[in-house]
C-alpha cells in the first residue's frame, strides 16, 4: 500500500463561488487538500441567488431536492424556496464550511494557459497564481441575452434584464412591459399581477404550465426536521425520485410519463383559462417539456387580472416610448422588463483559456461547444468544466448534478496524487464517441420534437443527457481511464510529496 506521504498535494483554482464552486472547495478540503484559491468575480457569493432578484424569483425544483446532500436544511420556510432562502443557505454553509474567508472577492479570471503541468492563471487585479488543476464552477445561465430587437437602445424609460433587476426603479404607479414568457417572467408577471400593477406581457411562444403549488412549511414541520435530521433528507428523496420517475422520464421518451406530464399541463390551461379566445393564444403547437416545463400556480390567474395584459402579436420594434407590435399597435410603456433569457454556452467566458499548444478555447469551440462527459475539452489538461454541455439539466436538481461530477473529478485527482500521471486529458476520439453516444439517445426525446429552445445549439442539438438519471450516475461513477491521454513529466513526478500549502500569488 502507498504510504500517505507519497501522496502529492495539488494546487486547485476554482473559478466561482456559486453552488458548485463552494462544493468542489468542500469536497477538496474534505479530500485533505488545502491549497485552494477561490476566485469570484463580485463582491459576494451565490450565483444565480445572488443575480437573480426580480420579484418572484423562486426555484422551481423543491427545496429539499436543491440541498447538499451533506447539509441538509430543516428550515427551508416553502417547497419552493424563495431564491433570498436559497442565497442565505448558500451563505451559511459557506461559513459553516470555512469556505469565505478563502474566496477571492472582486477578483475575475481573465486568463489561463497551460504549460507542461500546470495552469498559469491571469486575474483582473493583474495576479498570476499557478495551478496543477482549473476548475469552471461558473454555472450555466450566467450572461444575460439581450433581444435582438430593433430600436431597443433607443428606449427613454428604465430598461433591465431579469438578472440584473434595478431594485432602484419605483415601480409603483408605472406602465410595465415584460419581454418573454419563460421561467423567470413567468414567476415575474405572477408576482407583479397580484400586487396590482400594470403590465403588458409580450409573448413571442407560449409556454406549456404545470400547475405545481407552492405551500409554506410550518414551524412545527421545520421542528419535526431540526430534531429529526433525516427527515428533510428524505423529503428530497422522495421529490427527487418522483421527479425523475415522472418529469426526467417524460422528456426522454416515455410515453405513458409523456402522457401524464401533458394531461396535467392541459388540465391546468382548460381549468384555469375560461376564455376560448384567450386559452388559444396560450396555447403553445409544441409538444410538453420541449421547451423547458414551467412549473407555477398562479401564472393563468395573473394573466387574466384587468391589470395586465397579454399581447401575442410580434413586437416590431421598441420605440423611444414603449413597444411596437406587428400590428401597428404602439404600447406606452415606463419600464421594460427584459425577461429573455440567458446565453447558455458562454460557461466561463469572456475569460481566455489556452490549452495545450496554445489552442484558445474559441478555436476549440468555434464548431460547437462540445465536452467529454461534459466534464473534459481534449487539449485542455487538467481543465474540468463542470455543468457543460449534455449535463444531465432540465427539471432536476443541479446541486445533485454538481455533487456527482465532483466525486467524478475527485477521482481523477486522486489519482494525480499517486503520481500516475501529471497531466490528464481527454482524447479527442473518446468526446467524439460521447457524442455519438448522446446524439443515439437524443432522437427519442421530447427535446427534438419541434420548438426553439434553449437548450439547443446552433447545429439544433440539445446540449442535454438523453438517458435516465440512474444511466448518468452510473456512467459516472468511475473515469475510465482508456478515454484519457496520461502524460507525466519527470521534473514534476519529482516535486516534494507536500509541497507548502500556502498559496504562492506572484505579481503579474
Ligand atoms: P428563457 O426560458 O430562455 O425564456 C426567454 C423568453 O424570452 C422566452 O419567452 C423567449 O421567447 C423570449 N424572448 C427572447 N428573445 C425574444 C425576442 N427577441 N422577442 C420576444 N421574445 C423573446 O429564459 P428564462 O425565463 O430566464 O429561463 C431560463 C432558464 O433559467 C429556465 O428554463 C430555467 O432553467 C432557469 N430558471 C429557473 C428558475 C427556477 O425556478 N429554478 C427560474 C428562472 C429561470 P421564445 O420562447 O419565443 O424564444
Amino acid at each position: 500500500m502507498q504510504k500517505q506521504e507519497d501522496f502529492r498535494s495539488p494546487r486547485v483554482v476554482i473559478i466561482g463561488a456559486g453552488m458548485t464552486g463552494l462544493l468542489m472547495f468542500i469536497k477538496l478540503r474534505e479530500a485533505g487538500i488545502t491549497d485552494i484559491t477561490l476566485f469570484e468575480k463580485k463582491s459576494r457569493l451565490g450565483g444565480t441567488w445572488r443575480d437573480n432578484t426580480y420579484p418572484g424569483v423562486a426555484c422551481d425544483v423543491p427545496a429539499h431536492m436543491y440541498t447538499y446532500s451533506f447539509e441538509p436544511n430543516p428550515e427551508w420556510r416553502k417547497r419552493f424556496a424563495d431564491g433570498s432562502e436559497i442565497q442565505n443557505y448558500f451563505e451559511r454553509v459557506a461559513c459553516k464550511y470555512g469556505v469565505i474567508e478563502h474566496i477571492q472577492f472582486n477578483e475575475a479570471v481573465t486568463e489561463a494557459m497551460y504549460e507542461a503541468g500546470h495552469w498559469r492563471i491571469g486575474t483582473s487585479q493583474g495576479r498570476t497564481v499557478q495551478a496543477d488543476f482549473l476548475v469552471s464552477a461558473t454555472g450555466i445561465l450566467r450572461v444575460p441575452k439581450r433581444p435582438d430587437i430593433k430600436g431597443i437602445d433607443g428606449f427613454q424609460g428604465a430598461m433591465f434584464h431579469t438578472a440584473e433587476w434595478d431594485h432602484s426603479v419605483d415601480l409603483t404607479g408605472k406602465r410595465i412591459g415584460v419581454i418573454g414568457t419563460g421561467s423567470s417572467a413567468t414567476q415575474v408577471i405572477t408576482t407583479l399581477g397580484r400586487q396590482g400593477h400594470d403590465l403588458t406581457v409580450f409573448q413571442r411562444t407560449p409556454q406549456w404550465i404545470l400547475s405545481y403549488p407552492n405551500r409554506d412549511y410550518s414551524e412545527q414541520e421545520r421542528e419535526r426536521c431540526r430534531r429529526n435530521r433525516l427527515r428533510p433528507v428524505i423529503t428530497g428523496k422522495i421529490q427527487s425520485f418522483l421527479i425523475e420517475q415522472i418529469g426526467s422520464k417524460a422528456v426522454i421518451g416515455n410515453p405513458v410519463q409523456h402522457a401524464m406530464v401533458s394531461m396535467a399541463c392541459k388540465w391546468n390551461l382548460r381549468m384555469n383559462v375560461k376564455d376560448a379566445n384567450l386559452r388559444a393564444r396560450l396555447t403553445p403547437d409544441y409538444k410538453v417539456g420541449c421547451k423547458r416545463l414551467i412549473l407555477s400556480d398562479g401564472y393563468y390567474d395573473a394573466i387574466q387580472r384587468p391589470n395586465v395584459r397579454l399581447i401575442t402579436d410580434g413586437i416590431q420594434r421598441i420605440t423611444e416610448q414603449g413597444v411596437q407590435t406587428a400590428n401597428g399597435e404602439q404600447h406606452a410603456l415606463d419600464v421594460i422588463v427584459l425577461a429573455s433569457g440567458f446565453d447558455p454556452f458562454a460557461y466561463f467566458r469572456p475569460a481566455n483559456i489556452v490549452g495545450k499548444q496554445g489552442v484558445r478555447i474559441a478555436e476549440a469551440w468555434q464548431d460547437k461547444v462540445q465536452a467529454y462527459r461534459s466534464l473534459h475539452l481534449p487539449d485542455f489538461p487538467n481543465f474540468f468544466l463542470m455543468l457543460g454541455p449534455n449535463s444531465p439539466i432540465g427539471n432536476f436538481s443541479v446541486i445533485a448534478i454538481s455533487e456527482v461530477q465532483t466525486d467524478y473529478v475527485l477521482q481523477l485527482i486522486r489519482l494525480w496524487q499517486r503520481r500516475r500521471f501529471d497531466e490528464v486529458s481527454a482524447k479527442r476520439e473518446a468526446m467524439m464517441s460521447f457524442n455519438r453516444h448522446i446524439k443515439s439517445g437524443m432522437g427519442k426525446t421530447v427535446w427534438v420534437s419541434g420548438c426553439n429552445s434553449w437548450y439547443m445549439d446552433q447545429y439544433g442539438d440539445p446540449a442535454m443527457w438523453p438517458y435516465s438519471w440512474k444511466q448518468w450516475v452510473k456512467e459516472m461513477a468511475t473515469p475510465d481511464l482508456n478515454d484519457f491521454h496520461l502524460v507525466s513529466y519527470p521534473e514534476l513526478q519529482a516535486r516534494p510529496a507536500r509541497p507548502d500549502p500556502v498559496r504562492r500569488l506572484e505579481s503579474a
